[in-house]
């Protein structure tokens, strides 16, 4: 067999050059580019390709080359270094676009008490052993953001089910898989009803195909209180993305810091392994950064294209470094001295072929690995066409049964109603409900409701009139009469699908 897999690599900005060259040290030492090696299937390329801040100060605001493109989606791999956010301006994150545009749904982040790193945990005897599945695409990652009035602005959360199918299956397969035996979908359904209703919705259906997890739910306030005061509680936390980022800087912290946070953003297409920090712009340069997280998201990525066997292998010598004492600054015993960047990783070359021995080492397989490098290459798997419509939910009957309208407007709520009613007399609808930043002030509210410059206004179907005898056009009407007076910011829908409500009601209502 040809044993040849390409990577497109990316050494990132700031500490990401000297991380990097660390880790594909290792990398190279263990024979993981060579094709020859006894033992190995390996014969891994890492084809260098141009993104990051270089590229933006070229002018390209996407920070990343055509070629870059074209070579990551031949390969179906990047493995990338940290990678600057111009700040402000139009630039947006690479990190962010990469994961979105390759579709790369599943963020999985391991989390695990290392030897050598010392944290309250470890030393109260408390071991650390738990994944984070963070949906990767949407929630309010989309950054879908408008300024509606003078002093209200916006950010969409957008959340689909097909969205989170794929997330909590992923999450699924991969605890029967790692033989987790319990997985926990973390949420804020009791105030998101909607949006994190269907995220744990669908993570329910999806477990009716793996009875032999555990499947339970969590408030995500709650999670983290449990996380801080018993870690041990969790094996994998499945969550949508936005509170997936955040929980999963909190389980970073409970292992010793960023430092050993490695990552794996998962694509049916496209995969990108990259550590979870940033590009420690305070440190850069000065060849001290820890290598860990991105050495051991390489690890991530070895496992995924089924190379096991030196991923075994290097797990097992970072081990028995970390246990010996070898470490960088940012970590470890302050009264041994702190290695630099490349002593770190050819410490931990050294102890290629050593098992670590106050911890249980990792099995090394002894056969081969060449038949799952071939089985899992990415360039194996079809090449899409063009852009997929993946959908969930087909063939529902959706019917029109009012509109939310949206008013950039510093009227009182009061007055705000006098001009709704007046204008939606002659209409099939009636005004039903004003809000302010989701609570209701009118028809009844509290005066100590204070309000800001723009209102939803709820038009519904008056009685006579049944849910399916318009379609939008009516409310469409409705809104331009509206615009005549008033600046409409935008309108929402009310339509009910197969008889239930699409819409939320309003605090208080
Ligand atoms: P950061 O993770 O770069 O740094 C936070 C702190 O952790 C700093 O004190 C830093 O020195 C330390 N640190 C991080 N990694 C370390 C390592 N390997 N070894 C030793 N110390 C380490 O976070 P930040 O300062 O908020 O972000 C800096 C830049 O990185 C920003 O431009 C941000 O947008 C970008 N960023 C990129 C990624 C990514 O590429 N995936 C992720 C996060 C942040």
């Amino acid at each position: 067999m040809s044993g040849h897999l390409r990577i497109a690599t990316a050494a990132g900005d700031g500490i990401g050059p000297e991380i990097m060259n660390a880790t594909l040290e290792v990398l190279r030492a263990a024979g993981v580019m060579d094709s020859t090696a006894p033992g190995h299937a390996a014969g891994v390329e890492f084809v260098p390709v141009e993104m990051g801040k270089a590229v933006f100060e070229k002018g390209n605001t996407r920070g990343m080359t055509d070629e870059a493109i074209r070579v990551t989606e031949e390969c179906g791999l990047l493995f990338k270094g940290p990678m600057e956010t111009p700040k402000g301006g139009g630039g947006k994150s690479i990190n962010v676009t990469a994961r979105k545009m390759w579709n790369a749904f599943a963020n999985l982040r391991q989390f695990r008490s290392l030897p050598g790193v010392e944290t309250v945990y470890s030393r109260a005897g408390i071991p650390i052993d738990l994944f984070i599945v963070r949906e990767n695409i949407e929630d309010t990652y989309g950054g879908v953001e408008h300024r509606l009035s003078n002093d209200m602005i916006q950010c969409k959360r957008l959340i689909s089910a097909p969205g989170c199918d794929l997330v909590c299956r992923f999450a699924l397969q991969t605890a029967r898989k790692l033989g987790i035996p319990a997985v926990h979908c973390g949420h804020k359904a009791n105030i998101m009803k909607m949006t994190d209703g269907l995220f744990l919705d669908r993570f329910r259906v999806a477990t009716r195909d793996f009875p032999e997890i555990q499947a339970h739910d969590v408030i995500v306030d709650a999670l983290c209180m449990n996380l801080v005061v018993r870690p041990e509680a969790y094996r994998m936390v499945v969550l949508p993305n936005l509170m997936g980022d955040i929980v999963s800087d909190l389980c970073a912290g409970l292992v010793g810091g960023l430092g050993f946070a490695p990552s794996a953003n998962i694509g049916r297409h496209i995969s990108i392994f990259e550590a979870v920090h940033g590009t420690a712009p305070d440190i850069a340069g000065r060849g001290i950064a820890n290598p860990t997280a991105l050495l051991l998201s390489a690890l991530m990525m070895l496992r995924h294209i089924g190379l096991f066997r030196p991923a075994a292998v290097i797990e097992n010598a970072v081990l028995s470094a970390l246990e010996s004492g070898v470490r960088t600054g940012d970590f470890g015993d302050k009264s041994r001295p702190a290695l630099g960047t490349a002593e770190f990783s050819r410490e931990i070359v050294g102890r290629l072929g050593q098992s670590p021995r106050t911890v249980p080492p990792v099995p090394v397989p002894a056969e081969r690995d060449e038949a799952a490098l071939v089985a899992t290459s990415p360039s194996s798997a079809a090449r899409p066409t063009s852009q997929q419509v993946i959908r969930t939910f087909a063939d529902v009957v959706r019917h029109v049964v009012g509109c939310d309208i949206y008013l950039d407007t510093p009227l009182s709520p009061v007055a705000v109603a006098d001009e709704m009613q007046r204008v939606c007399q002659d209409t099939p609808f009636r005004l039903t409900l004003i809000s302010n930043r989701g609570t209701q002030v009118w028809p009844t509210g509290s005066v100590y409701t204070e309000c800001v410059d723009y209102y939803r206004v709820r038009f519904e179907l008056r009685e006579g009139f049944r849910p399916g005898d318009f379609g939008q056009a009516r409310c469409v009407a409705l809104m331009d009469r509206i615009a005549e007076k008033f600046v409409v910011c935008s309108y929402e829908l009310l339509r009910v699908f197969d008889g239930v409500k699409g819409y939320s009601m309003a605090q208080g209502q």
